[in-house]
């Protein structure tokens, strides 16, 4: 398999001296290029032979990486190749959303070797702990070969202290204590957040691609990734292109602004804008007392068959969306942006149409280069997929993911 390094371009993005961060860039590229050896290290780095030496056996003396076996002989010395060992740690993510839990675990290579879907029941700390435990005993993983337990949910959230200001019941209690019981680590983030660090890591996308993903659900969110690191701002709220003005004067945010993009694009919103249409509700099945997620699902359902009305209220969404992936790409110059988020679980395609003829036809950059469009492969899974990650990232490549704390006491 041809190993795909830049080494020009990272040798001029990276310090070639060895610092803290330097375990980080071996790891990530071993991620996103691997099987790759040590001599590929040293011209992707510009690090020297013996750093990259050193770097490679504590991380093969910690199980983070392993030698595959195999060696690629070039004309001179064979060359062992490294890769990611996907089983040296795993990650536990929970997505909270509006009537479900989502738990998910991944593998250090960001593979899902679990998944537990349950409903949202009054006393949600306690609910969390016991899905943690079921999950991960079901599995059979011995506790200290989990990583952490990263919990995400919609914004704005106080990283700091441990605490989600927009989720009833949340608000007030700092998850890190409340689940220090769990004895692991334990993090929060927010949904779009941990879906950007988990696409970027799961996709095994390569650290010189500038990076961003949208995330839809009850909400609109994106992130972006660059030389491998979320840019997360001064609080982990970074992002938030749902609290845009798209309508001048427009309708009163819950965020305090007006007009916010989310107010008309986003699954919430739509599902309230269909109820109002006389008859849609009623022919398309939906119950006044539906969920708006299990409304939504059923809305997009009906535009991807060919609805008339169901499809009109999509594309409008779909549009509005893309003038926030415009603004995304143009404020950061994207090269690749991933819809993700269950917002784009049944009419993903429509909306990846109509944002990629938008960004084809108007992006700034767009006769320098293209800027690839593509959707996540597990879109109602990715906030949770992406909780496991940014454990696993804060602790198999230190520097470039969160600082995952030692539990509470
Ligand atoms: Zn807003």
């Amino acid at each position: 398999m041809p190993v795909k390094v830049e080494g020009v371009t990272l040798a001029r993005r990276e310090s070639a001296a060895a610092g803290p961060g330097s375990r980080a860039l071996v790891v990530d590229l071993i991620r996103s290029s691997g099987p790759i050896s040590r001599v590929e290290l040293v011209k992707a780095t510009g690090l020297t032979q013996p750093t990259i030496s050193n770097i490679v056996r504590r991380l093969l003396d910690d199980g983070v990486v392993r030698e595959t076996g195999d060696t690629v002989a070039t004309g001179g010395k064979p060359r062992t190749m490294l890769v990611i060992n996907s089983r040296s740690a795993y990650g536990v993510g929970i997505r909270v959303g509006a009537d479900a839990l989502t738990c998910v675990v991944t593998d250090t290579r960001g593979g899902t070797i679990g998944r537990e879907l349950v409903a949202v029941s009054d006393d949600l700390v306690a609910q969390l702990a016991a899905l943690y435990h079921h999950v991960t005993a079901g599995l059979g993983l011995a506790p200290q070969s989990v990583a952490g337990l990263a919990v995400v949910a919609p914004g704005p959230v106080d990283v700091a202290r441990g605490r989600f200001l927009a989720v009833p019941g949340l608000e007030e209690l700092d998850l890190r204590r409340e689940l220090s019981a769990l004895g692991v680590p334990v993090l929060v983030d927010s949904d779009a957040a941990a879906a950007s660090v988990g696409e970027f890591w799961g996709r095994q996308v390569s650290r010189d691609r500038t990076f961003g993903c949208l995330y839809m659900n009850s909400g609109i969110g994106s992130g972006v990734v660059l030389d491998g690191s979320l840019q997360r701002g001064a609080s982990s709220n970074a992002g938030e292109i749902g609290h845009v003005s798209v309508v001048r004067d427009g309708a009163l945010c819950r965020c305090g602004n007006r007009g916010c993009l989310e107010l008309y694009a986003a699954p919430a919103a739509l599902v309230a804008r269909a109820r109002t249409i006389p008859g849609l509700a009623d022919r398309l099945g939906v119950r006044p007392d539906d969920p708006y997620p299990r409304a939504f699902d059923v809305l997009a359902r009906a535009a991807v068959y060919g609805d008339d009305q169901a499809r009109a209220l999509i594309d409008e969404s779909a549009s509005l969306l893309a003038d926030g992936a415009l603004t995304l790409a143009n404020l950061w110059d994207l090269d690749t942006l991933v819809l993700a988020g269950p917002g784009f679980a049944v009419a993903g395609s429509r909306y990846v149409s109509e944002i990629r003829r938008r960004l084809g036809e108007s992006a700034f950059s767009r006769h320098v280069h293209p800027v690839q469009v593509d959707l996540s492969s597990n879109p109602r899974d990715s906030a949770a997929i992406g909780g496991a990650a940014l454990v696993l990232q804060g602790s198999v490549a230190p520097g470039h993911g969160p600082q995952v704390a030692a539990p509470q006491d």
